[in-house]
């Protein structure tokens, strides 16, 4: 994997994952829980349920799992107290999440890394750090505070609800565009939406990727102009369901638009000709010697 120097989230972030937000964030309702949930010290609840009922993973227990976190990390550039710890937990539904704003915490299921090779297990995990860069990891466990144990009551209704969930639909989208950057590998990507999205494990060898991305474009062709109804419309209707087919087909478009080659281009490590450090292909002059690069 290109290791990529440099790489801002603010660079591949969705348009409207960051529309959503910001309108969450002005939202006084959503300040009113996010107090709530800071006060209830929901993230702290989260870490001592995950620490005491998944199984952690280091780079000494069980070095084969721990290297596919460590790759994507030096991939994408993930520095310090953004480097999550790593757990998993028994769950043959292929899947992950993060929780932890502060500390992060990544969780794999079982299932992610005995039915996913391990490029694809690099979109799930670059997926995840996506999440973590963006910051999306405090609002992700408001959301999940909305269906799980953490009674928040009389602040969530309805009107606050429906824009949470959509900004949770939205934050996919661009964690979706960091599993990318991390695996480096559209078909990579598109096979382990497939199998998330339904393909039995009997079926692994006859996995037909192109089927799947005409099924994404198609999709696209038929909704064009009316992706934003529906994604409000699946917002509320089914708040947890991943939508592969539609995150397919907007993965599609950021990378037939150039915008994806362009940020490997830009960011892709090379070596300086005069100081012999790893800078940016796009650096120049050299941000450590100074020197012009030719
Ligand atoms: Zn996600
Ligand atoms: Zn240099």
């Amino acid at each position: 994997m290109e290791k990529l120097i440099g790489l801002q989230s603010s660079e591949y972030e969705h348009s409207d994952d960051k529309k959503a937000l910001d309108r969450l964030k002005s939202n006084v309702a959503f300040r009113k829980i996010m107090a709530e949930v800071i006060r209830q010290g929901v993230e702290r609840i989260y870490r001592i349920q995950y620490t005491g009922s998944c199984l952690k993973v280091d780079k000494d227990d069980y070095p084969g799992i721990y290297k596919v976190l460590g790759n994507a990390v030096d991939t994408l550039g993930v520095e310090g107290k953004l480097v999550p710890d790593l757990y998993l937990q028994y769950d043959y539904m292929i899947n992950a999440f993060t929780t932890g704003e502060h500390q992060p915490l990544l969780v794999l299921n079982s299932g992610t890394l005995d039915l996913l090779e391990e490029d694809e297990q690099t979109f799930i995990i670059g997926h995840e750090l996506g999440h973590i860069l963006s910051h999306h990891v405090l609002y992700h466990m408001i959301v999940n505070s909305l269906t799980g144990f953490i009674d928040l009551g009389a602040l969530i209704n309805a009107a606050i609800e429906l824009p949470l969930f959509y900004w949770s639909r939205m934050s996919e989208l661009t964690a979706d565009r960091a599993g990318l950057l991390a695996c480096q590998d559209v078909t990579a990507c598109i096979r382990a939406m497939i199998k998330m999205a339904g393909l039995p494990q009997s079926q692994y060898k006859h996995i037909n990727t192109q089927a799947f991305i005409d099924q994404a474009h198609e999709f696209n062709t038929k909704n064009t102009g009316f992706l934003d109804e529906s994604f409000k419309f699946i917002a509320i209707a089914n708040s947890t369901h991943p939508w592969l087919v539609l995150r397919a087909a907007e993965l599609l478009k950021w990378v037939e638009s150039g915008e994806y080659d362009a940020l490997l281009k830009k960011h892709r490590a090379i070596e300086c000709p005069h100081c012999g450090n790893d800078i940016a292909a796009g650096d120049n002059p050299c941000p450590i010697c100074g020197s012009l690069i030719r």
